[in-house]
């Protein structure tokens, strides 16, 4: 099977010579549910920047859905970024002045659809994420959980095959927290196939599959045996 996601080889390094990544190989397939975890500075972020196509390798390939990410232009870039991948980050980085519904319409792909169809679609990935009745309300009326959880229902607005989360509880007590952790499940069980860096050692290890980074390189794949 063509895998949904694939790393070749690839190496980062920064302007000023930070070399983030070295060497990383992975492959992810569809419908996979897998954790990276990794001290601070091990290259986790990094990683998932190249796998989401927001950021290039120096070297070695990133392919989506079997496609070098590397051929193609900067439209078909973002047209495929957009239709394919849903990122989630600890920060959560909704519009202040724009209502809950509002900012979920932000994620959504399609020009030429009226605002009010726009709003309908929006309010149903607030459904899907159990934010239905606080849909008008702006981001500071809400909570950190319910905050992260517009974020979530942006991310899948589009219904893209791949979520990547970015420490998706880090700012999060541990309650809260597990509710977001439930929800990437549910997405998963879905068909959703999703990739989150976490600290939270729990977490990692109740996920099907661990990817372990240390100095940038992948130290363990738990996945790799498959
Ligand atoms: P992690 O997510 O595991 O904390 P990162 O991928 O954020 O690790 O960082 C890996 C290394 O790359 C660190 O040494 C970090 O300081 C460096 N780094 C990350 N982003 C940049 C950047 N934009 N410019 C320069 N160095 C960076």
């Amino acid at each position: 099977m063509t895998p949904v996601l694939a790393v070749r080889n690839a190496a980062k390094t920064y302007p000023g010579g930070v070399q983030a990544l070295r060497d990383v190989s992975l492959s992810v397939s569809p419908g996979e549910l897998l954790a990276i975890v990794g001290p601070s500075g091990s290259g986790k972020s990094t990683l998932l920047h190249l796998m989401g196509t927001l950021d290039i390798p120096t070297s070695g390939r990133v392919e989506i859905r079997g496609h070098d990410v590397a051929r193609l232009n900067d439209r078909r870039l973002s047209a495929l970024r957009s239709r394919w991948i849903g990122f989630v980050f600890q920060q959560f980085f909704l519009t202040e002045g724009l209502s809950a519904v509002d900012n979920v319409a932000t994620g959504l792909l399609y020009a030429g659809v009226s605002a009010r169809r726009r709003r309908q679609i929006a309010l149903g990935a607030l459904e899907q994420v159990g934010l239905g009745g606080r849909a008008w309300h702006l981001p500071s009326e809400m909570s950190g959980g319910e905050r992260q959880r517009v974020a979530i229902a942006r991310a899948v607005v589009n219904r893209p095959a791949i979520v990547l989360a970015d420490e998706p509880t880090g700012n999060l007590d541990s309650t809260t927290g597990s509710g977001i952790l439930s929800l990437l499940y549910q997405l998963n069980a879905a068909g959703t196939t999703i990739v989150v860096i976490t600290h939270d050692n729990d977490i990692a290890a109740a996920m099907p599959r661990r990817i372990e980074m240390r100095d940038g390189m992948l130290r363990l794949d738990t996945g790799v045996a498959a």
